[in-house]
């Protein structure tokens, strides 16, 4: 008979397992603690569907493999997926070696022809462009792979908080769902989840970014742009996301709204780049803590300490959250290996606690 799953966590990676595993045939039930999908990390990121800085060569195809599998899921159009591809460049000397090391791995990676209409390029060093890249509407993506797994008989629990996790899980209000395997998509949370399962703990600090969401005078973007100082992605008409690793640097310890003077040393380096900008008004700025894996890498497939026991879990797993599903869906329904994914055991991490 088909396992009876429980997956805990309705953010994009939980309802890629639900819709894959009801796909296959699983009695799936996906529970989230919030009164709504999406509502962790996965409706606050920057959402592009990237393998651009991806290292270890293993994890850069895991992200390649991500970015085909949104393009097979979304077929010739869907509207969370905006396939634009990236342009972009850095302001060290070493980039032109890791365009070579890009096209040796495999990667589509072109010289973009820098005219400049609305962007200032570098006056030198190469401008790439990788075609097959693109952003996301994480959250109409979210629900639609949730309503697409509804479709196929699984169940949705909003307001459902897991407070046990054995034989299934029990929630906050009393209630058990029983269960041959409990996937824990419970992203920043997923060491609470864990615990309650008897799992090691894996997750490594929060990691703070301050998000940007801008109005602007028409389309000034067609692509994501990857500049040294700021990441620029389009986000439908009139409107654009900004995030910088540089400004996130500097960021003081607390989430929520972002002091004033650190929108503004965003707004700056974006409008360096794309001048236009500089006169863009912002619709929301806040400032994100998330967790992943100490490694940073994913940890996704079963746990053996703990029988019956999956994590799914990752730093960029709205790339990532189709194949994930896919995968996990094939290995807890019909047992099936998959040799790109199953690299990122989450084993790796108790061999490291008891080593
Ligand atoms: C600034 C920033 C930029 C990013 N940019 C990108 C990017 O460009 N590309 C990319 O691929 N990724 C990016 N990411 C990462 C990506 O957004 C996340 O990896 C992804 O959203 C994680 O999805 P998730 O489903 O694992 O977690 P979440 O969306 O956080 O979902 C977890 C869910 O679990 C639920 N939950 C937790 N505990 C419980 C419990 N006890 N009971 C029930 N439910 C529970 C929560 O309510 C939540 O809804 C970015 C992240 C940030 C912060």
């Amino acid at each position: 008979m088909a396992p009876a799953v429980v997956v805990v966590g309705a953010g994009v990676i939980g309802a890629a397992v639900t819709y894959h595993l009801a796909r296959r045939g699983a009695r799936v039930h996906c529970v989230d603690r919030a009164d709504r999908p999406a509502a962790g990390t996965t409706e606050a990121g920057f959402a592009t569907a990237t393998a651009y800085r991806r290292f270890p060569k293993a994890y850069f195809e895991l992200n390649q493999a991500g970015i085909a599998e949104h393009a097979a899921l979304a077929g010739d159009s869907a509207p969370w997926w905006h396939r634009t591809g990236t342009v972009a460049w850095t302001d060290d000397e070493s980039f032109a070696g890791y365009l070579a090391q890009l096209a040796e791995w495999g990667c589509p990676v072109e010289r973009y022809a820098a005219d400049g209409t609305s962007v200032v390029f570098p006056a030198s060093g190469p401008v790439a462009f990788l075609p097959s890249e693109g952003w996301i509407d994480a959250v109409a993506f979210t629900r639609h792979l949730l309503d697409r797994a509804v479709a196929h008989g699984a169940t949705l629990a909003l307001n459902a908080e897991v407070t046990s996790v054995s034989g299934g899980v029990g929630l906050a209000d009393g209630r058990r769902i029983e269960a041959d395997v409990v996937v824990n998509a419970g992203g920043s949370a997923a060491d609470e989840i864990g615990a309650l399962a008897g799992a090691r703990p894996f997750l490594g600090p929060p990691r703070r970014s301050l998000i940007a969401h801008l109005l602007v005078d028409g389309d000034p973007l067609s692509c994501i742009l990857r500049a040294p100082e700021v990441s620029i992605r389009p986000d439908g008409p009139g409107r654009v996301v900004l995030r910088s690793d540089r400004v996130d640097r500097g960021l003081p310890p607390r989430s929520g709204t972002p002091d004033p003077e650190f929108v503004k040393d965003l707004l700056d380096r974006a409008a360096r780049v794309v001048p236009s900008l500089g006169t863009a008004t912002v619709r929301k700025a806040s400032v994100v803590d998330a967790r992943c894996a100490r490694d940073e890498l994913p940890s996704v497939g079963s746990l053996s300490a703990v029988p019956g026991y999956y994590e799914a879990v990752a730093s960029a797993g709205v790339t990532l959250a189709p194949l994930f599903g896919k995968a996990l869906a094939a290995r807890i329904v019909d047992g099936e290996p998959d040799a790109l994914v199953d690299v990122f055991t989450p084993d790796r991490f108790e061999a490291a606690e008891t080593s």
